[in-house]
């Protein structure tokens, strides 16, 4: 029942780098029109509803047209309706086979359909496939509710959880129920009737609260440009990069030898790390911070104190005490408290290297002269100078050794030492862009696993980012069914006989996605909904961080990373700068970044009422209380958190550094013993990544690692320890 909530949600997205927004969760009840026709024309020839006469079922991208999506997906919610009512309509008493199994099963063609449109058209979209997402998604939620919102199948599902000791039901059929009782009970399908119409009216708000949000937050970054006139103010800005702004300064129709920079991270960032005029410094960095802030028609503070409010009030409704307690319930952290505690932890040794980093800046600056103390807008600019003067690293000479297909292979490596999983390519499956390639993945006594698809380069057509999906997940109900697993990228396309170069941070988002299709194709588990990365946010980014972790490894780096030219492994030299830079400026990374969670939970433990009055004065308190220095911000301020007021991060921005609590001290069991122990890869395979949400996330990690999780891995990992 769960893949339900996931359709809507875009189907087993997993994101890297998590800056998608993803929807408010249940929030999206807008009233649409529930008549759906089914244009019997399009359903006959429709290639996305036939059976898949391919090899291993993937999908037929071959036969796929954009026109065809739009009525399968109709066909699809038609089809699902009509499953549940048969459930309903069943005369017997409910018992978990007639009812939660059926459930299972029902929707079978909307899951296949859909996963296949939301993949397309996060990777490969058009006009076309936009049009029918937003055309669609008023129509799956009505479909949502319509299935939550009903009393008489939440009747079935509720008495079969009350008997539910007298089942004899295995743990994982335990688990499938009260995940499914909890979905129904957390869509709001207990509560009175007056309750639901006011629930509806909440996520009614809440949905068009975080669209305004986060159009004026997009009007309010597009709007401010820096134009530069000198071009010494460019410092050593790299050459692409002058060309790029130059570029920007045409586009906006200047019409004379400057300069534009925006507000987007990749013009923002290096003219802050590069220009050594302190004024412009100072002027895009305020436009940035104060991006939702700015007292005018975008201000966003008036939206997000009313979001808070709502929010507020809809937990009192579920019966929770904040939205914080509402939504942790169902994560691996249960509680606000939890969370805090960790963050409290790290927090002190956090802001205790922040300091000694800016005393460094400081030393810096002062020996440019300059009498002044180090504020927000010097920390780029001297971090870069500091980086320089101590390790000499320069970024761009390692990209020779890190050539696209090289990496792939460094992160197949890896696997096949852990797993013994093996890769063989399939030029004759079917894609959707003629860049992507196939991959069967056998397992390590020769079987077939799964097939793996891997998308690398940017195009116009896909969204930024780097992510992975399910089009097939794994499941053994009605049959063993094998996964069929996405990753996507956005490295650059090879030019010319030039192949595609990436750069290091790129190689470390191989092997961090790489990761979450491990967690999908190493599933092993009998119902779907429970099956690969169906685990809660501050879980799901453990698989995929670990695997990051190999990829840094000395022993590793010489078994894959290669120059594309001459075949040398990458230097010694090269391994010592990046081993010996690892830890640098981690107290700013951390800290801006802890700063955005406890801003984050603090909104979201007010219970209702929840008047937060000046979201300005609040967020300067929360910092106060946690003491925050003045040259650092979080990495959201409350104006332009889209996070967590247009995306679906609310009370769960922590949870990176959850995961990484975890895969810190997982990769310690393999330091313990060594890189590729096979006994410990096969613990983690088996009690991790084969379990996927069957079992809560503690109980799995301690089955793994035989205690629950020690911070201490993450605390040196980031240069935190006493001994640092
Ligand atoms: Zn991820």
């Amino acid at each position: 029942m769960k893949h339900f909530l996931g359709l809507i949600m875009a189907s087993g997205l997993v994101l890297a780098g998590c800056e998608q927004a993803t929807q408010e969760p249940g929030s999206e009840a807008t009233e649409a029109d529930s008549e759906i026709a089914a244009d019997d024309v399009a359903i006959a020839g429709n290639p996305l509803l036939a059976e898949w006469d391919t090899p291993f079922g993937v999908p037929p991208f071959d036969l796929i047209e954009d026109e065809h999506y739009l009525p399968a997906l109709r066909e699809g919610i038609r089809r699902t309706l009509a499953e549940v009512d048969e459930i309903m309509a069943n005369p017997d008493a409910a018992t978990f086979a007639n009812t939660l199994e059926a459930l299972e099963t029902a929707g079978g063609d909307l899951s296949r359909v859909s996963r296949v449109f939301f993949a397309v058209n996060s990777a490969h979209s058009n006009d076309s496939t936009r049009e029918t997402a937003k055309v669609i998604a008023p129509e799956l939620s009505a479909m949502r509710d319509a299935i939550f919102l009903n009393e008489d199948l939440f009747a079935r599902v509720n008495a079969i959880y009350e008997q539910r000791e007298s089942l004899d039901l295995s743990a994982e059929q335990m688990r499938l129920l009260s995940e499914s009782h909890k979905g129904f009970i957390r869509s709001g399908a207990n509560l009175d009737e007056k309750s639901k119409e006011r629930l509806k009216e909440i996520n009614s708000e809440l949905a068009s609260s975080s669209q305004q949000f986060g159009e004026n937050l997009l009007d309010e970054t597009n709007e401010f440009e820096l134009l530069v006139s000198d071009r010494a103010d460019l410092g050593r800005l790299p050459g692409n990069l002058v060309a790029l702004a130059a570029e920007e300064a045409k586009r906006r129709g200047h019409d004379c030898e400057c300069w534009a920079f925006t507000l987007q991270r990749p013009s923002i960032n290096p003219f802050l790390e590069y220009s050594p005029n302190r004024e412009l410094r100072e002027q895009i960095y305020l436009g940035y911070a104060m991006r939702g802030d700015n007292d005018n028609a975008a201000d966003n503070k008036e939206i997000l104190a009313r979001m808070v409010a709502l929010r507020a009030e809809r937990a009192q409704l579920m019966g929770y005490a904040s939205h914080a307690h509402f939504v942790l319930s169902d994560n691996m952290a249960e509680t606000p408290e939890r969370v805090y505690a960790l963050l409290d932890q790290v927090w002190k040794p956090a802001i205790a290297l922040a300091r000694k980093e800016r005393a460094a800046l400081q030393e810096m600056m002062d020996a440019d002269g300059i009498d002044d103390r180090v504020r927000g807008w010097d920390w780029r600019h001297y971090t870069e100078k500091v980086r320089k003067a101590r390790y000499e690293l320069d970024q761009e000479a390692l990209r020779p050794y890190f050539e696209v297909t090289a990496v792939r292979d460094g992160a197949f490596a890896v696997a096949t030492r852990l797993f013994g999983l093996t890769f063989a390519a399939r030029d004759d499956l079917p894609t959707w862009h003629p860049d992507q390639e196939a991959f069967e993945v056998f397992d390590a006594d020769g079987s077939h696993l799964a097939i793996l698809y891997m998308d690398w380069f940017a195009r116009e057509s896909k969204r930024g980012g780097a992510w992975m999906n399910a089009l097939r997940s794994q499941q053994k109900f009605g049959g063993d069914v094998s996964p069929i697993i996405t990753n996507n990228f956005n490295f650059p396309a090879p030019i010319g006989d030039t192949p595609s170069l990436i750069s290091y941070g790129d190689a470390s988002t191989t092997f961090h996605e790489f990761g979450h299709a491990l967690n999908g194709m190493l599933s092993d588990v009998t119902y779907e909904s429970l099956s690969g990365t169906s685990t809660p946010r501050d879980f799901v980014e453990f698989p995929s961080q670990v695997m990051e972790n190999w990829m840094g490894e000395p022993e590793v780096l010489r078994m894959f990373a290669k120059h594309y030219e001459t075949g040398e492994p990458i230097p010694q030299e090269f391994i010592d700068k990046i081993v010996a830079s690892a830890k640098f400026n981690q107290g700013f990374a951390t800290v801006e970044y802890m700063a955005a969670s406890y801003l984050d939970l603090n909104y979201h433990t007010l219970s209702h009422p929840a008047e937060i009055g000046d979201p300005r004065e609040f967020e300067i308190a929360a910092m106060e209380a946690i003491g925050l220095i003045e040259e650092i911000i979080p990495r959201y301020r409350s104006g332009y958190f889209a996070h967590i007021f247009s995306g679906g991060y609310s009370s769960g921005y922590y949870g990176y550094m959850w995961s990484e609590v975890l895969d810190a001290d997982a990769f310690q069991a393999f330091k313990e013993t060594s890189l590729f122990d096979r006994e410990t890869a096969a613990k983690f395979r088996k009690h991790i990544l084969a379990k996927g949400g069957s079992e809560p996330g503690m109980d799995l990690y301690v089955a793994f690692r035989g205690r629950e999780p020690s911070i201490e891995p993450l605390l040196e990992r980031r240069g935190m320890t006493d001994s640092e």
